[in-house]
């Protein structure tokens, strides 16, 4: 579960490029098979799937090399509002940058249009975002799976709302 990378860091959520590297090799050295969520049917013992939230232009500039150098794969979790409007004063991946990424490395998958914390919204509203999340992604001509880490780690709270935000996933 990562986020960005970069060079030097002082930044929570953030990985230096050396660390992670150490990180690639270990796993590679280990034998560790990096696997995508489309593929969690042939899962096996040293299975392992490997995480990116927010589309960081960071992760474009350094993940290619490093997943061919260490023979590894990386689902990138795309909140598609960062990516049209910003985020804070990060530089994002553009919607080309997500569509070259080269398939054999790289997954793509959903993280809502918003990015807000569904904690506390309605399922109406939590519907609507989402459908936003993939209609953009498709009209982008970006296939993705249909995975969905939720913004913060957080979903519905509430009993009920939390029942049909989960029904609502199965659909
Ligand atoms: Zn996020």
């Amino acid at each position: 579960m990562y986020h960005q990378v970069e060079k030097e860091t002082h930044e929570n959520l953030t990985v230096s490029l050396k660390n992670l590297e150490r990180q690639f090799e270990y796993l590679n050295k280990k034998k560790y098979n990096a696997k995508f969520f489309s593929q969690l049917n042939t899962l096996g013992k040293k299975s392992i799937i490997l995480t990116f939230d927010d589309g960081y232009k960071n992760n474009f500039e350094y993940l290619p090399s490093l997943l061919e150098k260490y023979n590894l794969k990386a689902t990138i979790f795309i909140p598609t509002r960062f990516i049209q409007e910003g985020y804070k004063n990060y530089e994002m991946m553009t919607f080309e940058d997500i569509r070259n990424l080269d398939k054999n490395y790289f997954e793509i998958a959903l993280h809502s249009h918003e990015h807000h914390n569904f904690r506390n919204l309605s399922i109406d509203y939590i519907k609507h975002d989402l459908k936003n999340n993939m209609q953009i992604l498709d009209g982008e001509k970006i296939e993705y799976s249909k995975v969905l880490a939720y913004p913060y780690g957080k979903y519905p709270k509430k009993y009920s709302e939390k029942k049909k935000f989960f029904q609502f996933l199965e659909i």
